[in-house]
């Protein structure tokens, strides 16, 4: 009999419960027992809704961060907040958010504690606290949480398996402050993984899932040593570890993963499918492999029918020794696609969200273990549904194939090389020397969401919109105008979001109402949904940007999103690669950019927000995505004549590693972020002469402090060190939309005189 389970759920709640209870507990409006009762309501429910199966998840709920609870247990907390008095979520509030809670004894006092950094988990878009190690780090372990939601399981009747980080991912994932290495750790860390096992088994568990992401990453051969003595320690407890790794293949840790003395292996079958025979070849005949076979990071139904041809063979070969469940946790998909009423019901119809992959499993788990007969209804219906999906007209168009086909290295060519176009744009433009700008959005008024939802739900008519969005216009063009600015922009008030606002105008999206995934603590995203080919209707933003450019003789920048942050932003189709989803949205974007030059726009700005996040998890595949995503990133921007100015953003710091690509890309102008590191990370540009201009941001948008403009001009002059001041731009990090005028109106006041101080200095040296 093949067992089914689940890694783990999200936890955010249906109606995102989780967010509104922490909000309201951050800012004194409930109390913790509210808060409290939210989490053990929550679990209730997520393990009902879990209980088709055999095994679900316990401990993967969490109140922040499923790795700021394991550094709890393990008691591994930054110094600067032990010591606190009161009850143990509010210090992992002050680690998570630098405060605890609004009504929080201390409140005030702890308004200094600096938030412990956040990163990206693996490849995905949820982001988690980073593990602070350094020579000091002591751990003692806190098994209270895991040991109350295993009594709570046990409560109401659930078979739960506990979840916890495993020891090398743990350390993996964090930073040691002073240098040292991260793994001398490991001997102290590993006696309390024995006792924290311990603990389980004395709860009752029998099995333990352990992850170890960090088995499908290109690890250091230090670390894979090390593996086995750790799992040498922790599996003579008592309780049976099923050794979890997913978000990829195995790769050359496959035969590391296979050794390791642990009572089974989980593998992502979505992403590793090829690697089954041979870590079923490896197992030990006690072993059990667990294979995740319906994907947890994207919304595509599976294809239960394949699933089973592929899984029968392998079921008459391990018999019990078979468990299925989904790939990886599904944290990374929304909860429940039965609350989209109002889904374009075609593709509704296509599409599993968390609670629909656990009766996928459950359904898989039925064909195995009875006969396919026994679900047969199910398995027709999923035929039905895929063939539906696959002959869909909507899906494929042949118009965009056409295009596809007729697409030629050239398409990426500018006219020039940048020197002719730099020559040709300055005659045109006639920009001062350091150019002031901004990233495109300026602050998002509570008027302007009115206007928009307003406009949405129907009770605001078009014109009436519009009259709106022109007052908000113009009010931007007056502002920069009287600040001084030298290259303007719309400010982007008719835009939710840089992405959806796109996706919403090409044909190929859709978009869930309710389909949250969580991004950090509080904070969910709502990706769009890209399921067919991808056509522009018409013009999307030519109207604005010319209503802008009206009201001033200053350059206004047209404002765009590039290819490769929209698919990387977006829940993409799985039944062609990303590339080829990437070049149609390229091909969209270019025939935006050539409409705004035609309509005589004379510099554009296509933001890449998020080409670095793309990057995969292995080194190896990385030339492979830097190539296509560079390619159709300058297809999108390249078509355009040698005047017009192309710029592009990206709201991120670690260049050093992709900086030939980030030149590849040939955008005239690049504003990145710099500020919060004091110019440190334009160290790429000591080995990288950095061909073209670079505007590197100097006022941090993330922060409400104003820059002042001595601060402003040394940053300046610290980029002018490795650039050549010629080619530098002013402007800030990132988009302005979530400040407020009052802090934005004095920093860019700085920013400009910083700039016109700089002028004074450089023209007359
Ligand atoms: N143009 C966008 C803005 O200004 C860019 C946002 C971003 O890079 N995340 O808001
Ligand atoms: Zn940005």
């Amino acid at each position: 009999m093949a067992t089914t389970h689940n890694l783990g759920f999200p936890r955010i709640g249906k109606h995102r419960e989780l967010k509104h209870a922490l909000e309201s507990y951050w800012h004194g409006r409930s109390t913790r027992d509210d808060l409290l009762s939210c989490g053990t309501t929550l679990r209730k429910q997520h393990w009902a809704l879990q209980s088709k199966l055999d095994w679900v998840p316990a401990g993967d709920f969490s109140f922040y961060d499923q790795v700021l609870d394991m550094s709890f247990t393990l008691g591994n907390l930054p110094e600067r907040v032990r010591g606190y008095p009161g009850h143990v979520l509010d210090n992992y509030f002050r680690v998570a958010r630098g405060r605890s809670a609004a009504h929080d004894a201390h409140g005030d006092c702890c308004h200094g504690v600096s938030a412990g950094e956040m990163t990206k988990w693996f490849d995905t878009n949820y982001h988690y606290i980073v593990p602070e190690f350094d020579a000091s780090t002591r751990f003692s372990l806190d098994a209270s949480r895991l040991v109350q939601q295993c009594r709570e399981a046990k409560a109401w009747g659930v078979n739960a398996k506990p979840v916890i980080i495993g020891p090398l991912t743990s350390l993996a994932l964090g930073t040691r402050q002073d240098g040292g290495a991260k793994l001398a750790l490991l001997d102290a860390l590993l006696p309390v993984y024995a006792e924290l096992l311990g603990e389980l088994a004395a709860q009752g568990a029998t099995w333990v899932q352990i992850d170890e992401p960090i088995l499908v990453t290109d690890l250091e051969e230090a670390w894979r040593q090390t593996f086995s003595q750790a799992y040498e320690v922790l599996t003579a407890g008592p309780v049976k570890l099923l050794l979890a790794t997913y978000f990829g293949a195995l790769g050359d840790n496959l035969a590391l993963a296979a050794e390791l003395p642990v009572a089974g292996v989980h593998l992502d079958a979505i992403n590793a499918g090829h690697e089954i025979p041979e870590l079923v070849s490896r197992l030990r005949e006690d072993q059990i492999l667990s294979l995740g076979v319906v994907d947890g990071r994207n919304v595509w139904k599976s294809d239960l029918n394949r699933v089973l041809d592929q899984l029968e063979p392998i079921s008459a070969e391990l018999g019990d020794r078979l468990w299925i469940a989904p790939s990886c946790s599904l944290l990374h998909i929304p909860t429940d696609l039965d609350l989209e009423d109002e889904l374009d019901t075609e593709v509704k119809a296509w599409l599993a969200f968390a609670t629909q992959r656990l009766e996928e499993v459950r359904v898989l788990g039925a064909a195995l273990n009875h006969s396919r007969d026994a679900v047969r209804a199910e398995l027709e219906q999923n035929r039905r549904d895929l063939r539906s999906r696959s002959d869909s007209q909507r899906v494929h168009n042949p118009a965009v194939q056409a295009a596809l086909a007729k697409v030629e290295p050239e398409l990426g060519q500018r006219r020039s090389p940048y020197k002719a176009r730099a020559a040709e744009q300055a005659r045109k433009l006639d920009l001062p020397l350091f150019p002031t700008t901004t990233i495109g959005s300026f602050p998002q008024t509570d008027a302007i969401r009115r206007a928009r939802k307003q406009y949405k739900a129907g009770e605001l008519n078009e014109a009436a919109y519009r009259a709106a969005m022109h007052a908000e216009i113009e009010r931007c063009i007056r502002e920069q105008e009287a600040l001084g600015l030298d290259v303007l922009v719309h400010g982007e008030a008719e835009r939710n979001d840089m992405v959806e606002y796109f996706g919403e105008q090409l044909e190929g999206f859709v978009f869930s109402r309710h389909g949250w995934v969580q991004s950090y603590g509080s904070r969910c995203v709502k990706p769009p949904i890209l399921f067919g080919d991808v056509r522009r209707r018409g013009p999307m933003t030519v109207s604005w940007t010319l209503h802008a450019q009206s009201l001033t003789r200053k350059p206004v920048k047209g404002m765009l999103t590039g290819p490769v942050t929209i698919l990387n932003w977006s829940f993409v189709r799985d039944d062609q690669p990303r590339s080829v989803s990437c070049l149609q949205l390229a091909l969209a974007i270019r025939e935006e950019v050539q409409d705004l030059e035609h309509a005589g726009v004379k510099i554009i700005q296509i933001d890449e927000a998020a080409l670095r996040e793309g990057l995969p998890l292995r080194k190896s595949a990385w030339a492979d995505y830097l190539r296509w995503a560079v390619d159709a990133y300058r297809i999108a921007a390249n078509g355009v004549a040698d005047e017009t100015q192309i710029h592009t953003h990206m709201c991120y710091s670690e260049f050093n590693d992709i900086i030939q690509s980030i030149a590849d890309m040939d955008a005239d102008v690049i504003t990145i972020e710099t500020s919060r590191s004091d110019m440190e990370l334009l160290q790429a540009f000591d080995n990288f002469a950095y061909p073209n201009d670079i505007g590197p941001g100097v006022y941090d948008i993330h922060s409400p402090n104003i820059p002042g403009k001595d601060e402003i001009i040394d940053l300046i002059q610290k980029a002018g060190e490795r650039i050549p001041v010629r080619r530098l731009w002013v402007n800030p990090d990132c988009g302005l939309k979530t400040r407020r005028w009052e802090e934005v109106t004095p920093a860019l006041q700085n920013m400009v005189s910083a700039a016109h101080e700089l002028r004074e200095i450089y023209y007359r040296s």
